[in-house]
């Protein structure tokens, strides 16, 4: 791999602490790291680059999911990582990173390959980039690349305002935006699941799948992101990013060739078929809900409205169902049901595709379920196949049984999303990165929605803490003749 200066914007916060360092580490441990590289941290507070390393060494110590730390080999992941003072809007800060990156890639006879990673709040994205810029920093003679944290813009006009920003900067093909789902094993598992198994392939589309589900519940609350999360909601939080991401990677057609671009393609041709949402549609297609107080896991906890920092008079989603439909030839007519919750009875990020049942008369006095494929990819990682078969213990009487897939689990598990993007970034693999068409069609879908709850269009569904979310997510399934299939 190429030599590289690899420079870490907010290297003092939550995000480089609890996920940025454990995975260079990781990337380390496993040789993924280019043999010589400059780790440049950035933060506001005054540091030695020996504090910046202990910071760094605390955080392997306490988030790493391996940890191979004996003395010298920690000493030699942490002797490339430099501290620079850095306030965004101090242009002198950027000359002095100039200065301490050159100075780095004078001393370790690096390339001039310089990627940026902003792990900072998103309203400092355009000026640290135009800083880039302006300073000196992007001009290399080698390449440069923008690594980008959500969120990607507050609604469809900051995001187009945003992107116009950072091109002033960066090339699309220069910038990689995380959206950390994409780096999830089960995610990337997706094209291939379906491609790379002919049985599955011939099944893979509106001829034989009845409607596709896709949830990522939480069972924690607000935590500590009120002051964000009021603002931004279950829509901007989970759904304009994450969900429309699985959504593209499940509903895409065969791409010609398994690469970057043709991947990117395919995506873009489902959200380009992805039916706009009328002003009247919203009603319909989309279920808004807010938790109240209630137990989860067997404890009590309180209501959204109650949660500190949170607007007691708040109408922000926690939850948000949805359907949808994909107007293509593989697609029309199947309903894809997206739903994401706070505070939810379980912890799960599934897809469940449901099969047409034809065969349900042949047995009478039988309860048959149509079959199901599941595949989990929050917290466990899993496939599984829901199938009938005649029970022997029950008078030979048909039942779903479930077949699982489940990989043994390593002592370490597996490489996590950050190391697998990161790790990507680093070799210019933009792969299982959101590009901008995405981003902006995305937007372009969620705006009417967004509107329609700015304005109070669509009713606001109280749920108790510790469920599955408002009674109205079911009816927007029901009214199909579908129900949610739920893990128990
Ligand atoms: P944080 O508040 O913990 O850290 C912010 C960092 O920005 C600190 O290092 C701070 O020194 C730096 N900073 C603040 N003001 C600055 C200024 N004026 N100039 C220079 N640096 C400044 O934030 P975080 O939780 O680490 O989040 C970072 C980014 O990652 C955000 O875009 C966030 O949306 C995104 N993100 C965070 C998480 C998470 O779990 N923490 C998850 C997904 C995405």
């Amino acid at each position: 791999m190429e030599s590289m200066t690899f420079v870490l914007f907010g290297a003092t916060g939550d995000l480089a602490k609890r996920k940025i360092f454990p995975a260079l580490y990781n990337l380390y441990v496993d040789q993924k790291l280019p043999k010589s590289i400059s780790i440049i941290g950035l933060g506001r507070g005054d540091l030695s680059h020996r504090e910046f390393q202990e910071k760094v060494k605390e955080s392997v110590l306490d988030f790493s999911r391996r940890l191979e730390h004996d003395a010298a080999s920690m000493g030699e992941f942490l002797d490339d990582f430099r501290y620079s003072k850095l306030d965004v809007n101090r242009k002198e800060d950027f000359q002095a990173l100039l200065q301490l990156v050159k100075q780095r890639e004078e001393e370790l006879n690096l390339e001039e390959n310089r990627m940026f990673y902003l792990s900072v709040a998103p309203e400092f994205f355009d000026t640290i980039a135009l800083n880039i810029k302006n300073s000196g920093l992007g001009q290399t003679k080698g390449w440069k690349r923008l690594i980008i944290e959500k969120p990607f813009g507050h609604d469809l006009q900051s995001a187009r305002e945003l992107n116009e920003k950072l091109s002033r900067a960066f090339a699309e093909e220069e910038i990689y935006r995380i959206d950390h789902y994409l780096g999830k094993p089960m995610v990337q598992n997706l094209e291939a699941l379906s491609y790379a198994n002919p049985i599955l392939q011939s099944l893979w589309s509106k001829k034989h799948i009845a409607n596709v589900q896709i949830t990522a519940s939480e069972t924690v609350g607000v935590e500590k992101r009120a002051g964000y999360y009021d603002h931004a909601g279950a829509i901007r939080d989970m759904v304009q990013n994450h969900l429309l991401q699985i959504l593209m990677m499940t509903a895409m057609d065969t791409p010609e060739k398994i690469n970057a671009a043709e991947i990117r393609k395919m995506k873009q041709k489902v959200m380009e078929s992805l039916r706009p949402l009328k002003e009247e549609d919203v009603q319909n297609d989309i279920v808004r809900g807010q938790y109240i107080s209630g137990e989860v896991n067997g404890q009590y906890v309180p209501g959204y409205l109650g949660e500190p920092g949170v607007n007691p008079s708040s109408t922000t989603d926690t939850f948000v169902a949805a359907r949808l439909w994909i107007d293509n030839p593989s697609w029309a007519g199947v309903p894809f049901y997206i739903r994401t919750g706070k505070r939810m009875k379980e912890k799960s990020t599934r897809i469940v595709i449901e099969f047409k049942n034809n065969a349900n008369h042949q047995y009478k006095n039988s309860q048959m379920d149509p079959n199901l494929l599941v595949i989990e990819i929050n917290p466990n990682e899993n496939i599984s196949f829901q199938l009938n078969s005649k029970n022997p213990l029950n008078n030979g009487k048909v039942e779903p049984v479930k077949i699982d897939f489940s990989k043994e689990q390593t002592e370490f598990g597996v490489p996590e999303a950050y190391e697998r993007l990161i790790y990507d970034a680093f070799n210019g693999d933009s792969t299982f990165f959101a590009h901008w068409t995405e981003v902006e069609l995305s937007w372009e879908w969620v705006q009417p929605i967004l509107n329609a709850f700015e304005d109070n269009r669509v009713p606001l569904y109280e749920y108790n803490s510790g469920s599955y979310g408002p009674v109205a997510a079911d009816l927007l399934l029901l009214e199909n003749g579908f129900k949610w299939w739920l893990n128990e």
